[in-house]
């Protein structure tokens, strides 16, 4: 059967460009910095638009500003890389988010293979190789076929961004070590710095 892509018909609501990034901000999720490579030069960008799609073909997606510097260089790379932070790597995230940081520049490690820009030290990475693009407004969602799984160190714990802040994971001790199942295991939850002072 030919693809179609379907469109349904627009009401169009006014709602406040800002409000719908207040309220979409309360979908708590991972950071990520996409990176890829033009010949010797690294780029980077924070995103958290990522997703999982498919396991089979494995696909993953990240949605890139039209805007923004990645949105040519990836496609002229074909391929691209997305890191996972560690709660360790706020400064990072910050960094290609267009805040430079000076202790970021001093430490980053890229891997040095033929292959999309692992940054060393991350939670965990996949590479990927463009397997499709398509239009999402002022975005595009870029589909990554799934090429290699880097993982670091299994007992970190993720990097969190929620109401447009930076968050942890707070596991209580005995469960610090053991894979926490957020559907499973009760003892993981999102910790807000607020609610303790
Ligand atoms: P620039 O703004 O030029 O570069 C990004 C930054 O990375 C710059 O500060 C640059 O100095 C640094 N950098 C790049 N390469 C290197 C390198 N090799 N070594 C050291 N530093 C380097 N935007 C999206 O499109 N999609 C998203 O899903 C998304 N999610 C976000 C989530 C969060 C939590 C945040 C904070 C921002 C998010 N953004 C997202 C916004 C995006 O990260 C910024 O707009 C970013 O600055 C766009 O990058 P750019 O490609 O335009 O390049």
């Amino acid at each position: 059967m030919p693809h179609h892509r379907r469109r349904w018909p627009v009401t169009e609501p006014v709602i406040d460009p800002r409000e719908f990034r207040r309220v979409s901000g309360l979908f708590a999720t991972g950071v990520t910095v996409v990176t890829t490579r033009i010949g010797d030069n690294v780029h980077g960008m924070t995103a958290n638009a990522f997703t999982t799609l498919s396991l089979d073909p494995l696909l993953v997606i990240v949605c890139i500003d039209r805007r923004a510097r990645m949105h040519p260089l990836i496609q002229e790379a074909g391929t691209f890389a997305v890191n996972f932070l560690h709660e360790g790597q706020e400064a990072v995230s910050r960094n290609f988010a267009g805040q430079p940081q000076e202790s970021v520049a001093d430490s980053l490690r890229f891997s040095e293979d033929d292959g999309a820009p692992i940054i060393i030290g991350s939670l965990a990475s996949i590479r990927c190789a463009i397997h499709e693009l398509i239009p999402g407004g002022d975005h595009e969602i870029v589909v990554g076929r799934v090429t290699a799984l880097m993982c670091g160190d299994v007992g970190a714990h993720p990097l969190i961004y929620f109401g447009g802040g930076y968050r942890r994971l707070l596991v209580e001790s005995e469960a610090r070590h053991s894979a926490p199942d957020p559907f499973l295991n009760r003892k993981v939850r999102v910790y807000h710095e607020e609610w303790h002072g």
